[in-house]
């Protein structure tokens, strides 16, 4: 047992089994032995390569969207330019470097991150030096406090697929919340809450489903999307939302551990593997809507992509690249764009202020 196992089981000896969420929020965000706080995550040495990793494109892509927001802002002479969990900079780098082409714009925005992680925070920092000194926050709540004197551009990659979840199993007497607690060998294990949660938790399209259902809601990705629907509604501007999930309310366990770019036990060696589940970008987008806030998609991240113009961006990089550099621009754009890769299972969804017009990307 690695030392953070031992102390969630000594929390579940005393305490009783944890929802999952806690067991989430504790593998991922421990301040000593969370994943994010002490391992190395991306990249081909890591245990998983996020789109900006892949292709310059990626984060090129949606730094031209928010800069065709901004002009369609009137071009204001301040703006709060924003992202929440940034990895290691990447995107937000390739962003900025494509919105220098809009005049002014690089002079309008005040750069801000949300980051848990100390690490990254600092790699965040080294990548993102040629440009204006970041302001990094702990949480969502804390960028929007600071964030109210001007339109908030928000961008988010694969940052609500890592929020810890709750999962609730379909019994014969209602819903039964999925813990964790210790199997007869004492080590870290799934059970059920005897007692069935209120049918409230659970989404009323699911309500009759039959017996063994698994369901899943993200109780801080629905904080956090309220704030943020309700932040942009009353001061303006446009958050773009990109992860893979579904656009419609689902069933069935999603929650997977990922290490060395392979699948990988949720439960063994806790902390040491990624966590994510899938979003549900329907929750989502109805919490929007709720706000007063209009939402564009969700579509795939491969017709987003395509909209912004990725296929002429690529062309031009083959243009001028050498033979051995096509292939690998070429292999980026297909693992970005295709259906078989990344183009479909990811989704794109915008939070925009009903003020702003001409939101590109999105079919509707
Ligand atoms: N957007 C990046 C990284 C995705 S990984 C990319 O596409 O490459 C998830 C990121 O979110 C990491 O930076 C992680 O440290 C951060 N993160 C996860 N949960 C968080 C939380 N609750 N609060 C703040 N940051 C969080």
């Amino acid at each position: 047992m690695n030392a953070l196992e031992k102390y969630l089981s000594k929390l579940i000896s005393a305490q009783g089994p944890l929802p999952l969420s806690r067991f989430m929020a504790e593998a991922l965000g421990h301040p000593n032995y969370g994943y994010y706080m002490s391992q190395t995550p991306f990249g081909e040495k890591g245990d998983f390569i996020t789109a900006p990793e892949i292709s310059q494109t990626f984060g090129e892509m949606i730094g031209l969207w928010q800069a065709g927001n901004w002009l369609n802002m009137g071009s204001p002479n301040k703006v709060h330019l924003a992202e929440l969990g940034p990895g290691r900079g990447t995107l937000m780098q390739d962003a900025l470097r494509a919105m220098k082409i809009v005049p002014g714009l690089l002079d309008a925005v005040e750069i801000h991150l949300v980051e848990m992680s100390p690490r990254l925070r600092q790699q965040q920092q080294e990548n993102l030096s040629e440009f204006k000194p970041p302001l990094w926050h702990d949480q969502v709540s804390d960028l929007l406090k600071a964030a109210k004197d001007a339109p908030l551009l928000l961008i988010a990659n694969e940052f609500f697929d890592a929020l810890p979840i709750r999962q609730f199993e379909k019994g014969r007497q209602g819903w039964h919340e999925r813990l964790v607690g210790l199997s007869p060998e004492a080590e870290l294990a799934l059970c059920l809450a005897p007692v069935p949660c209120s049918l409230s938790l659970i989404p009323e399209a699911l309500h009759a489903a039959k017996s063994g259902t698994v369901v899943e809601i993200c109780p801080l990705g629905e904080t956090i999307v309220t704030e943020l629907s309700c932040h942009i509604r009353d001061n303006g501007g446009a958050a773009l939302l990109i992860d893979y999930g579904h656009s419609r309310h689902g069933s069935g366990d999603t929650l997977q551990a990922m290490k060395n770019h392979h699948y990988y036990s949720v439960f063994k060696n806790v902390g040491e593997a990624d966590l994510t589940a899938h979003v549900n970008f329907q929750v989502l987008k109805e919490i929007t809507l709720k706000n007063g806030a209009k939402v564009h998609g969700p579509a795939t991240q491969g017709d987003f992509l395509h909209a912004i113009g990725i296929g002429s961006r690529t062309q031009s990089l083959l243009k001028t690249a050498r033979d051995d550099q096509k292939e690998i621009i070429l292999t980026a754009y297909q693992r970005l764009t295709e259906d078989k890769h990344m183009g479909q299972l990811f989704k794109a969804m915008a939070i925009v202020n009903p003020e702003l017009e001409n939101i590109i990307g999105f079919e509707s």
